[in-house]
């Protein structure tokens, strides 16, 4: 079957007993036990399974072509637990750009636990002189947030392999309507369902998916189950229901984001664009080979430095100055100020998160924003 209609029937379940044709909510976190003390429904207590889990996580793995998908309270929460399905003294390469959260995280909670570099994964030899005997993970994130980055996914698979390395990539910005790594031979995908999946900026939740149900992925499970950073039953049901429309919102998204880089990139003021979709973008051929759409993100540089790009901002009125990404409604971001003293993150640079309004109608704004 095709995406549009994974995402429409493989969420959901009639429900047997009212014949409901969307499945409902079950909040009960407790399910009764039959005579002879079986589980006759297969639920126990909602921590380790509750039925609107199973349908996002059904969905989640079909729509990544996975064999087996696990949510999560939030995307952090995911790859947390990643980090925590690893031996301790593992060590990890990790992208210089990975998503902050996500590089805090190792940093403040794993050091002293786990092993992390953060490289340009991009470059061939840098990578290689990374991987030591005890690296068990290649992390990557493509296209890469801020800067819009791309990897080669398939190429980074064919020297983790031969390392005998596991590799997740984070698919947040693309979504799996743009990108499938497991496809490209990574192990596992993460996302954070917040963003894309959720697309209307009102949950938070996080996923995993694997390419096969392996010793690792029993551990995921266990850290999920004994963990508990679960997403409750209410989150999955929208999760759920905001997938439906994921593929047609994504080519909106995608079609808006083409255009808007187009006219940025024509601009006076703007010095730089970064969308995989670009011919200009570094590494567009890549992007080309292992993505089939380019995403709804971008970034582009204003020309005058930082007090010019948070002036374009101000004088935006249709794009929201906020954080985050993937919602319906056109967002607009100083990124280096959210990033903290430590970014590498250009000071004149803005990531927009390119909505579902009307394309004249947004590029009307940056018209008069960028005068
Ligand atoms: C937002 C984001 C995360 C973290 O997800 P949360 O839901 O905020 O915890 C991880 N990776 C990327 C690329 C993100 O954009």
């Amino acid at each position: 079957m095709k995406i549009e209609t994974i995402a429409i029937h493989a969420g959901n379940h009639t429900d047997e007993s009212t014949k409901a044709v969307i499945q409902p909510i079950v909040m009960s976190t407790t399910f009764e036990r039959a005579a002879d003390g079986s589980y006759p429904s297969g639920y126990i207590y909602s921590r380790s399974a509750n039925p609107n889990r199973t349908q996002l996580e059904n969905v989640l793995a079909k729509l990544e072509n996975g064999a087996d998908a696990a949510a999560f309270s939030s995307g952090n929460a995911s790859g947390m637990t990643v980090f925590q399905s690893l031996k301790p003294g593992t060590h990890i390469i990790g992208p210089d750009d990975m998503y902050h959260g996500l590089r805090n995280q190792l940093k403040n909670l794993f050091a002293g636990i786990l092993e992390f570099d953060f490289i340009d994964v991009n470059d061939e030899m840098v990578l290689q002189d990374h991987i030591k005997s005890n690296t068990g993970l290649i992390w990557l994130e493509t296209p890469s947030n801020p800067l819009l980055k791309v990897t080669d996914i398939k190429k980074v698979v064919k020297i983790a392999k031969s390392h005998n390395i596991k590799v997740a990539v984070d698919n947040t910005f693309a979504t799996p309507v743009c990108q499938q790594p497991l496809a490209l031979g990574a192990d596992l995908v993460m996302h954070s369902s917040t963003k894309y999946f959720g697309g209307h900026s009102d949950l938070m939740g996080g996923v995993l998916v694997t390419a096969e149900k392996n010793d690792w992925w029993t551990k995921i499970r266990d850290v999920q189950g004994y963990g508990g950073a679960i997403p409750s039953p209410m989150d999955c049901y929208y999760i759920t229901r905001s997938i439906k429309t994921l593929p047609y919102r994504i080519k909106g998204h995608v079609q808006n984001a083409q255009l808007m880089a187009a006219y940025l990139e024509k601009h006076p003021k703007v010095e730089s664009v970064m969308y995989p979709g670009l011919s200009s973008h570094p590494q567009h051929e890549t992007a080309k080979s292992q993505m089939s759409a380019f995403g709804g993100m971008l970034s582009f540089c204003v020309k005058g430095g930082s007090d010019e790009a948070k002036r374009v901002i101000n004088k935006l009125k249709l794009f929201t100055q906020a954080t985050s990404l993937g919602g319906v409604e056109t967002l607009i971001e100083h990124r280096a100020s959210v990033e903290g003293p430590d970014t590498k993150t250009p000071h004149n640079l803005l990531r927009v998160s390119v909505g579902l309004e009307h394309i004249d109608d947004l590029i009307a704004d940056l018209e008069q924003a960028l005068l």
